[in-house]
C-alpha cells in the first residue's frame, strides 16, 4: 500500500483517479482549490479511511509525506482556463516548481498531467512524442498550452539537475462521466444539446479532427505509467488514435440518442488546432497499454450517466 497525492483530484479525471487508487487500497490525499472541481465528485469516497481531501491552491506550496505524486490540477476546458488567464499559467508553473520540490525533498515519484496542446495546431500528423509542436505563444489558448511546455521543462530540469523521479504523459481528449454539463467541451456539449433537442453548435465547418478516449483507458494508462521503472520518465502519449471529424461526432450523437435536434454552425474559436491524433507507438511498447473502449460504447455511456444525473 502506497500514500499518494493527487493534485486536482477532486476534478473529472482527478476523481476517477482517486477512486482507482483508493479501490486498490492506497491511501489518497485529494489538492484541490475546487475551483472546476466539486465535492459531489468526491462525495463517494468521502466515508472511506483511504481517502482524504484537502482545500489548497498548488500555487502555495504544500507539504505532506507521501510516496507518489499526480499533478493533474489546472482548469482543462478552454472556457476555464481562458476564465482566468493568468491563474491558469500560474497553476501549471508555480503549480510544477511547488509539488516537484516537495517531490525532491522526500524523494517521491512525481506523474505530470501533460496534454496534446504541446502539440498546438500540429503540421505532422499523427502526432509522435518527438514532435515539437506549433503552439502561438501569445494567443488566448497561450496560458494553457505555454502553461503545460513549461511544466514539462521544470520536470525535465529538476530531473537532470535533481535527479526527481519524474514520469510525463501527454493526455489526448478524454470524456466520460462526471465531465461537468457546463465545462464546454465537445462531447458533453452535444450529448446535452442532443437530449434536450437543442441545436447542436459545430465550431468552425466541423472538419477539423479529434482523438477521444474514454476516461477508464486514460486511469489505466496512468498508472501503468507511474509503475513503470525509474528509467522511463516519458513523455508518452496517452489517446485513443481512433480520429473523428467533429461533424461526424456530431452526427453520431443524434443518431444514437434519436435527438430532433439541428446542426447549427458557429464560428471556430482562436487557435483552435485542425487535427488531432495520437501515435501510441510508445505507449504500446513500454506500458503494454492501448485503448479499449471505443466511442460508440463510450458515447452511449456518456447518453445513459447524463440522462441519469440531470434528468433528461
Ligand atoms: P478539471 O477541470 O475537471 O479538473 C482540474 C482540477 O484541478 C479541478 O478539480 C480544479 O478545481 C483543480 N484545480 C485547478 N487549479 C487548481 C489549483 N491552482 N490548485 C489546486 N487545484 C486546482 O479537468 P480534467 O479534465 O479533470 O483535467 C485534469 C488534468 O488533466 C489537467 O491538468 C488537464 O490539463 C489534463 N488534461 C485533461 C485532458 C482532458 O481531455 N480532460 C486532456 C489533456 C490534459
Ligand atoms: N467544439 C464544437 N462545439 C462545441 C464545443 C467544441 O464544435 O460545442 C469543437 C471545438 O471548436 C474543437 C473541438 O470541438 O474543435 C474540441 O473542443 P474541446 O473544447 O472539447 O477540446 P479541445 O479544443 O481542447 O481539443
Amino acid at each position: 500500500m502506497k500514500r499518494i497525492l493527487v493534485s486536482g483530484g477532486a476534478g473529472f479525471i482527478g476523481s476517477h483517479l482517486c477512486t482507482r487508487l483508493v479501490s486498490e487500497g492506497h491511501e489518497v490525499i485529494c489538492l484541490d482549490n475546487f475551483f472546476t472541481g466539486s465535492k459531489q465528485n468526491i462525495a463517494h469516497l468521502m466515508d472511506n479511511r483511504l481517502f482524504e481531501v484537502v482545500r489548497h491552491d498548488i500555487t502555495y506550496p504544500y507539504s505532506v509525506e507521501v510516496d507518489e505524486i499526480y499533478n493533474l490540477a489546472c482548469p482543462a476546458s478552454p472556457i476555464h482556463y481562458q476564465h482566468d488567464a493568468i491563474q491558469t499559467i500560474k497553476t501549471s508553473v508555480m503549480g510544477a516548481i511547488n509539488l516537484l520540490g516537495l517531490a525532491n525533498r522526500l524523494n517521491a515519484k512525481i506523474l505530470q498531467a501533460s496534454t496534446s496542446e504541446i502539440y498546438g495546431d500540429p503540421i505532422v500528423h499523427p502526432q509522435p512524442e518527438s514532435y515539437w509542436g506549433n503552439v502561438n505563444p501569445i494567443g488566448v489558448r497561450s496560458c494553457y498550452d505555454e502553461g503545460k511546455r513549461c511544466a514539462e521543462t521544470l520536470f525535465m530540469d529538476y530531473h537532470r539537475q535533481n535527479e526527481v523521479r519524474i514520469k510525463i504523459i501527454r493526455i489526448f481528449n478524454t470524456y466520460g462521466p462526471r465531465m461537468q454539463p457546463n465545462d464546454g467541451r465537445v462531447v458533453s456539449n452535444f450529448v446535452i444539446q442532443a437530449l434536450q433537442d437543442k441545436d447542436i453548435t459545430i465550431y468552425g465547418t466541423g472538419d477539423q479532427t479529434r482523438s477521444f478516449q474514454y476516461i477508464d483507458d486514460l486511469v489505466d494508462g496512468m498508472i501503468r505509467m507511474m509503475d513503470t521503472e525509474d528509467e522511463f520518465i516519458g513523455p508518452v502519449n496517452i489517446g485513443n488514435p481512433t480520429e473523428f471529424s467533429i461533424r461526424e461526432l456530431a452526427e453520431k450523437i443524434i443518431k444514437k440518442t434519436g435527438s430532433k435536434s439541428k446542426i447549427v454552425f458557429e464560428p471556430l474559436p482562436h487557435d483552435d488546432p485542425k487535427q488531432r491524433q495520437p501515435d501510441i507507438t510508445l505507449a504500446r511498447q513500454k506500458l503494454g497499454w492501448e485503448p479499449t473502449t471505443q466511442l460508440d460504447e463510450g458515447i452511449d455511456r456518456m447518453i445513459a450517466y447524463f440522462k441519469e444525473t440531470l434528468n433528461l
